[in-house]
């Protein structure tokens, strides 16, 4: 790589700019700084780490440079493989950035987690036989000694996420099968990520100090502020959801005048600090007793499950009061399987 490196943009190939509108296209980069870019739009597809097989895996970026300095904003989604409307959340802003007029910076990588994309997987796949198909979302910022995904996010994290943010946001859904409404993680302690969470107009936001391993947790322990927004449901795509969020994250570029713009709160969402989670006791159907948001008392009846005949196995009931944030889309439940998850 020692070849390629030139102040701090490493080029395999040649850059070239298109002739019309200013997007400057790299074709692909091992190291990025958004600092030493000139103004505009510049695409490039970042070389993460090698395969099995030995070629580049190439992670798509936009990049949105401000002729002013500022704020520099990285937009995430994709993390978990089956969340799309995390990555439709942010080619919607992408889209929204072109011809804008942008103080400092925002980078979009919206395909973090590449084998998982392409399997429909949360997970991302792995090929080395001693490691499993790994959860990215507990193993950031990764570790240039570990294993086949730490080492896929360490490269991640070190040459393209950590030197190139001031603010994050991380875009995801709930797991295939499950829904959510718009639905922030923020931790309240970091009076930014708050903010950020308000400015969303979301539905639910969770105070929440974070997990070890999660990539708003690393952007968090290394002073970049940061959230976890929920789109809604796993895999599918939902329109009205993914528009709502897209308006969220150009309302917090908006405060920090990335671009120009009143920032507004126009929603009163329910904030909690506690979710309890109902799962499956044993495999079976389950269908469920209780719509999204919905207000339940201790005791009240949440779902019923089958077995493949029809013949009632089970009753879950709300151990507490609570709000429903969650419940399960798919009805085949293996045990342990998520039922319903409420918020207080
Ligand atoms: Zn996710």
């Amino acid at each position: 790589m020692d070849n390629i490196s030139r102040a701090g943009l490493s080029i395999q190939m040649e850059s070239k700019m298109t002739s019309n509108n200013q997007v400057h296209s790299l074709n692909y980069v091992h190291r990025l700084d958004v600092n030493s870019l000139t103004a505009g739009e510049h695409i490039l597809n970042f070389a993460v780490a090698t395969n099995a097989i030995g070629q580049w895996q190439h992670l798509p970026v936009r990049v949105f440079k401000g002729e002013t300095n500022g704020c520099r904003v990285m937009i995430t989604a994709g993390v978990h493989g089956d969340e799309q409307n995390g990555i439709m959340t942010a080619m919607k802003v992408a889209q929204r950035l072109v011809d804008q007029k942008i103080a400092g910076c925002v980078t979009i990588v919206p395909m973090i987690n590449l084998t998982g994309i392409l399997h429909h997987s949360r997970d991302f796949i792995a090929v080395d036989p001693d490691t499993s198909s790994s959860n990215l979302n507990r193993y950031f910022p990764g570790s240039a000694e570990g294993n086949e995904v730490e080492r896929y996010l360490h490269s991640l994290w070190n040459n393209l996420l950590l030197p190139n943010a001031d603010l994050a946001i991380d875009l995801h859904t709930q797991t295939t099968g499950t829904c959510y409404p718009l639905y922030i993680f923020a931790d309240y302690r970091i009076e930014q990520s708050k903010a950020m969470a308000q400015l969303m107009n979301a539905d639910v936001i969770l105070n929440d100090p974070g997990e070890k391993g999660v990539l708003e947790t690393a952007w968090n322990t290394h002073h970049v502020p940061s959230i976890t927004v929920e789109v809604g449901s796993g895999r599918y795509y939902e329109a009205e959801l993914v528009e709502r969020a897209a308006d969220g994250v150009m309302n917090i570029l908006k405060s920090k005048h990335v671009i120009a713009g009143t920032a507004e709160v126009t929603a009163s969402p329910l904030e909690g600090t506690k979710t309890i989670s109902i799962k499956a006791k044993q495999g079976g159907f389950i269908e469920p007793q209780v719509t999204m948001m919905q207000e339940v008392e201790e005791g009240e009846l949440l779902a019923i499950q089958y077995d493949a005949l029809g013949i009632e196995l089970s009753r879950y009931y709300a151990p507490e009061s609570g709000t429903v944030l969650s419940h399960n889309l798919e009805t085949l439940r293996a045990p342990g399987s998520l039922v319903v998850r409420l918020i207080k």
